[in-house]
């Protein structure tokens, strides 16, 4: 019996209306009184009820106050002792109170100050036992918050991805196993130390730096970085900073994701593009050129409908052939091997000779294309010829393709800073904003009544966008629906020593 009722409460007294008087004066204040004549009797009663509050006569024939005293204290169930003593035996008094008597009241008693300490030892029990659940609610929750805490560390220690935590300063402050182990890092090295002796990429740690410190405060700038560890390994970085309650920043974490079988899936798919497009090509070129000769040879003797149908046939492997030749540029662009010959080249001498070649084209559709470059020439920048060619006919030819009869093709070039900037504007059809992370993708092209009926593969912008990124340039939209497009192209003179971009 563990639990204590501050309403129960026993007199343990020999003088029999001793004890009908106490039992009077404590039920009117509503305890539930239970009255025993000797020591044993009273002793037998507290075993078997949790009585709060014990009115014990130190005075007793049989076994003496003192001893029930004892006996009550050995059970150490904080019930309260009042012991009721002779104004001779004071010295009992301070005895018991030495023992564990809560309090004592001499003989004979007013019923007032029987009604005082009862409710005063009353009051103390319940606040006692306040104070007990209180206490085991604290422990509770600190316990809870304990369990709480392993349960996260044990999710972050068992995740598949690596994670790393640094505070403000880019002092990392948790890493989890998989991190080490992806990472191949001793983990003798621990925690506690600069972010620069985990990592050795420049631009991660710097974006780590960079965020730690609270410069964003957008998650959606944040760049997600590719890391390469000795061209075997590739992770997908993440990065996010910690806020605290206050969005103050208190760090950042990072999440690490083992990118190295997609990235070798990838290489392995340009390869085969590369590889597919190479045999088809001659192929494909000799059927052209066969075509060709029959429909010239046989012309005379060839039914109109027959005639039209090879015409088609020849069109139609001059499209194959031009998506097949698109599909090697880009698996080329795309295994860093397309950049080979470096010449000096005059962009403002190309795009003259791409707009001269390209006017044909454009007049057939009663548009009008014009050039606006510097009076003096611009600086010649080191590129390959073929690809510059590729980059700026690509965004002509788009032009002219996605331009209304009689529309406006305006080209022109200048200087920004240290690069040349090139924009080749028109007042077509316009791309709406849901497509325009699209278009640079492979062969995404926008689908509407008017881009409809124009051919193509979409892979003329990823073929522009591959080379501009290979020379660490930089390419740029603007666009209104109905009012025209703008590509800006912007050509550093010189390739940056470093050009990893981030993904
Ligand atoms: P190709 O591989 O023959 O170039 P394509 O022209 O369709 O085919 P991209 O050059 O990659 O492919 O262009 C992708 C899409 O972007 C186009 O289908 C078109 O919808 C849109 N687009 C490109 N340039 C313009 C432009 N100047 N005006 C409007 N839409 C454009
Ligand atoms: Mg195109």
């Amino acid at each position: 019996m563990d639990i204590l009722d501050p309403e129960k409460i026993i007199v343990i007294d020999d003088e029999q209306n001793l004890r009908e008087g106490a039992k009077r004066i404590l039920s009117r204040m509503d305890f539930t009184v239970f009255l025993a004549p000797t020591g044993d009797a009273g002793l037998e009663i507290i075993e078997k009820e949790p009585v709060g509050i014990v009115l014990l006569d130190m005075k007793m024939p049989g076994m003496p106050g003192m001893e029930v005293l004892k006996s009550i204290m050995a059970m150490e169930r904080g019930i309260i002792v009042i012991v009721i003593t002779g104004y001779a035996t004071i010295e009992t008094a301070i005895e018991a109170m030495k023992i564990g008597a809560y309090d004592f009241i001499p003989k004979p008693y007013e019923p007032d100050q029987l009604r005082i300490i009862v409710s005063r030892a009353r009051d103390s029990i319940k606040l006692k036992q306040k104070a007990d659940r209180l206490a085991e609610k604290q422990k509770r929750t600190l316990a809870d918050l304990h369990t709480e805490k392993s349960r996260i560390s044990t999710i972050i220690n068992s995740l598949p991805n690596g994670v790393l935590v640094t505070d403000t300063k880019g002092i990392v402050v948790l890493i989890n196993p998989t991190f080490y182990q992806q990472l191949d890092i001793d983990s003798a090295i621990g925690i506690g130390k600069s972010i620069d002796q985990y990592i050795e990429d420049k631009d991660l740690i710097n974006l780590v730096m960079d965020i730690s410190r609270g410069k964003y405060i957008d998650y959606n700038d944040i760049p997600s970085h590719e890391l390469n560890i000795n061209n075997e390994k590739f992770f997908l970085t993440k990065c996010r900073p910690i806020l605290g309650e206050r969005h103050e920043c208190l760090g950042t974490v990072m999440n690490i994701v083992d990118i190295s079988t997609i990235k070798a899936l990838d290489n392995l798919k340009s390869e085969f593009m590369a590889k597919v497009s190479h045999e088809l090509r001659s192929p494909l070129s000799t059927i052209h050129e066969q075509l060709a000769m029959v429909v010239k040879s046989m012309s005379n003797e060839m039914a109109e409908d027959d005639q039209y149908m090879l015409a088609r046939a020849k069109e139609k492997t001059l499209g194959l052939i031009s998506t097949v030749g698109d599909l090697l540029d880009l698996s080329r662009i795309e295994a860093e091997m397309s950049v080979k010959e470096l010449v000096p080249i005059q962009i403002d001498d190309l795009l003259k000779n791409i707009v001269d070649f390209l006017r044909t084209r454009a007049e057939t559709k009663k548009q009008t294309i014009s050039l606006t470059i510097p009076d003096s020439p611009l600086p010649a920048m080191e590129a390959d010829l073929t690809t510059m060619e590729s980059v700026f006919g690509n965004l002509i030819t788009n032009a002219i393709n996605y331009t209304q009869e009689g529309g406006e093709i305006k080209v022109s070039a200048d200087m920004a800073g240290n690069n040349i900037r090139v924009k080749v504007a028109d007042n077509g059809f316009g791309i709406e904003s849901k497509h325009m992370d699209k278009i640079f993708k492979r062969f995404y092209r926008v689908k509407n009544d008017k881009t409809r009926f124009i051919t193509g593969t979409g892979l003329g912008l990823p073929i522009v966008k591959g080379i501009i990124d290979s020379i660490g340039g930089y390419i740029d939209v603007k666009s209104e629906v109905n009012k025209g497009t703008t590509f800006t192209v912007l050509l550093p003179l010189k390739k940056p020593a470093v050009s990893s971009a981030p993904v």
